[in-house]
């Protein structure tokens, strides 16, 4: 197996594309934190199901990533359970869909410090123990808009975009510490992230939910397809193998085409 002896931590890893990468490490044998909200029953199935599937540990942990200190118990917990974090993969995001004079400044507030600042602060825990053990991986899930814009998406755009050019920094500070540092830059990815901002944009726009999606959303994919999150999961568990130590630096699209444009 690739991820034998490896540990991960995937945030936002309850649903979606972060369920579909921490699947597919401990599939490969690595042990897995999970992290993300949700039932706690359910979440408690999907640990032991991921448990089952692999050779080593998977475990939860809850911590709200809105909140440095929550953040810092998370890694100190991982690395006391499991090892600390060979692999990392900042996954965790969330979406809100206004007019920038109409959004509000909580909203904006929340989705800086979830999609971007938490970004910083569990790099910045997890790095020196990657480059005490001269190997590591940091993959950051950004997306089609850390490159190109949409209207009424103005914190999640500066948030992506953020993101994008955080990771080509850590890419160059320890480019010779056997760390990559990369972005997952999906285009539209069917998931409750998704599912969830078809009400407001029917708002915003005076749109009905079909016309969302095939106007505004699938609009910008000319494939005129949803990525899979089981897509992005195989690009991010390329990137775990040693034969991706080249790509560092990287902002890799998965868009249907949709930045090509
Ligand atoms: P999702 O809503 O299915 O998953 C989001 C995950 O983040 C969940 O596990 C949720 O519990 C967790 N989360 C939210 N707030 C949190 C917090 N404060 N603390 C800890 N965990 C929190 O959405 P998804 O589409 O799988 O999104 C995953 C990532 O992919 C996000 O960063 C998103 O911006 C990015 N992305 C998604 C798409 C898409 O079309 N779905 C496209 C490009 C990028």
């Amino acid at each position: 197996m690739l991820l034998e002896g490896k540990c991960a931590l995937v945030t936002g890893s309850t649903s979606g594309i972060g369920l579909a990468i921490a699947r597919a490490f401990a599939a490969e044998g690595a042990a897995v934190m999970l992290n993300g909200f949700g039932d706690r029953q359910e979440i408690e199935a999907i640990r032991a199901e991921i448990e089952a599937t692999s050779s080593a540990k998977a475990l939860y942990d809850g911590a709200d990533l809105s909140k440095p200190d929550a953040i810092d118990a998370m890694i100190a917990r991982c690395t006391a359970e499991i090892g600390s974090p060979d692999i990392l993969v900042n996954n965790a995001g969330i979406q809100f869909v206004a007019p920038v004079t109409e959004f509000p400044p909580e909203k904006w507030d929340a989705i800086i410090a979830i999609n971007l600042t938490a970004v910083f602060h569990t790099t910045r825990l997890a790095l020196p123990q990657m480059r005490a053990k001269g190997w590591g991986r940091i993959i950051n899930t950004a997306s089609a808009h850390s490159l190109v814009a949409s209207p009424n998406k103005s914190a999640y755009v500066a948030a992506k975009h953020g993101v994008a050019g955080f990771t080509k920094s850590v890419a160059l500070e320890c480019a010779q510490d056997g760390v990559t540092a990369n972005c997952i830059s999906p285009g539209y990815v069917w998931t409750k992230l998704v599912e969830n901002q078809i009400p407001d944009t029917m708002k915003a726009r005076s749109l009905t939910r079909e016309q969302v999606i095939n106007d505004v959303l699938l609009a910008a994919q000319p494939t005129k397809q949803f990525v899979t999150p089981e897509q992005v999961a195989a690009l991010a568990l390329f990137l775990a193998r040693d034969e991706a130590a080249s790509i560092t630096g990287a902002n890799l699209s998965m868009d249907g085409g949709w930045t090509a444009a």
